[in-house]
């Protein structure tokens, strides 16, 4: 929620909205309006097509890319999380990894084989997956900045890396940016790094609240898709008006002036105050920050991968995560879990948040 709960420009919009009807089963011009936003907005998508979550998103693009390839496998990173298809709940993060699960029960192996997984950060392991399985893979999908297993920045060089054995191998390059999109800036990573994946995915802050996603990327490719391609994809509430009208309302707020310096001052004030808090209290954690993502990882060891990531003293970030309950401040609950500023946060909420992290620090 990068405005915050109830801004009114959003409720004031969609109780407009809802007297016009909530759900046609057709396209509006509100989708119409926010494709063309979001075509605007973020490099790669000259066409977009919106669903309801990012788990379709993700969902679709995939069979998109396999559609346009002709190929079979595709390649993830381990402690990346693209919602809970069948094929990607293979190593994954977010709730997967905190539970247990990275690895579903549910998922029939003939599915799984088809998924690759590499090691974040690191273009070798990409390498070697498509050497093995040359001419076979059809896309590579990656949280440009991966949030699902704290938040994990790509090392210099990593994107750019990805970007050219794509091009090499006639692989789909997929950022999925259903975290990052106009949350790290407007264009999303891909605007931020100036890296042109061949396809994107979004959700979350493009529905303003509501429950979204979208898929986009390279005219040749799109039109690949159903009505005008072969590639199926359909859905009753997809593109449904309200969910649009608070997408559209959620950007044009964030086109203000000004609007991502602010949010990145906030970011950085609350971040570098909790890290801080962290060395006063003698317990130091590895912290990292792009624009309004962080995390603070319990560990001494920098984080640059799930196998780093997992080194983390889970058990102490949970009695950190309850004691900073007790203090009226609700943290995302697990370690591999991103933390997002909103743009309602106030310097007293960030000064409150800092004191509060120091004597839950100092607790431990
Ligand atoms: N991709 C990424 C990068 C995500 O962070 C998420 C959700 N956290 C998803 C996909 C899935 O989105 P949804 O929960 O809307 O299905």
């Amino acid at each position: 929620m990068i405005l915050g709960h109830c801004h009114p420009r959003i409720v004031a919009s969609l109780q407009r909205a809802t007297e016009n009807g909530s759900s046609f089963g057709a396209p509006t011009e509100l989708e119409i309006t926010l494709a063309e936003m979001v075509v605007a907005a973020v490099p790669s998508i000259e066409m977009v097509r919106m669903v309801s979550s990012g788990t379709e998103a993700t969902m679709s693009a995939i069979r998109l890319a396999r559609g346009y390839t002709g190929r079979d496998k595709i390649i993830k990173f381990s402690g990346c999380y693209h919602g809970h298809a069948d094929s990607l709940l293979v190593k994954a993060g977010s709730g997967a990894a905190t539970f247990g699960v990275p690895d579903s029960p549910g998922v029939p192996k003939d599915f799984a084989q088809h998924t690759l997984t590499a090691t974040f950060n690191d273009l070798e392991s990409v390498k070697e997956l498509i050497t093995d399985h040359s001419g076979d893979v059809a896309c590579i999908i990656v949280e440009p900045i991966a949030g699902n297993m704290g938040t994990v920045p790509p090392r210099a060089g990593f994107l750019e890396g990805l970007r050219e054995i794509c091009t090499n191998e006639g692989i789909i390059l997929i950022f999925d940016e259903v975290m990052t999109g106009f949350r790290v800036a407007y264009g999303g990573a891909q605007e931020r790094y100036g890296i042109t994946p061949d396809m994107t995915t979004l959700g979350k802050i493009i529905g303003g609240g509501l429950p979204v996603g979208a898929f986009g990327g390279k005219r040749e490719i799109m039109q690949q898709l159903s009505p005008s391609g072969g590639v199926y994809q359909a859905g009753t509430l997809s593109g449904n008006p309200l969910a649009m009208t608070a997408g559209i309302e959620t950007l044009k707020l964030l086109q203000e002036d000004g609007f991502y310096s602010r949010l990145e001052e906030k970011s950085r004030a609350l971040a570098e105050g909790i890290a801080d808090a962290a060395r006063r209290a003698g317990y130091p954690i590895y912290s990292t920050r792009v624009g309004s993502m962080f995390c603070a990882f319990f560990t001494n060891g920098e984080v640059h991968d799930w196998t780093s990531a997992a080194k983390c003293d889970t058990k102490s970030f949970a009695t950190f995560f309850r004691s900073m309950l007790e203090e009226g401040i609700y943290l995302a609950p697990s370690q591999f879990e991103t933390a997002f500023v909103s743009i309602a946060h106030s310097s007293e909420d960030i000064e409150k948040t800092i004191a509060a992290a120091f004597s839950c620090f100092k607790k431990l």
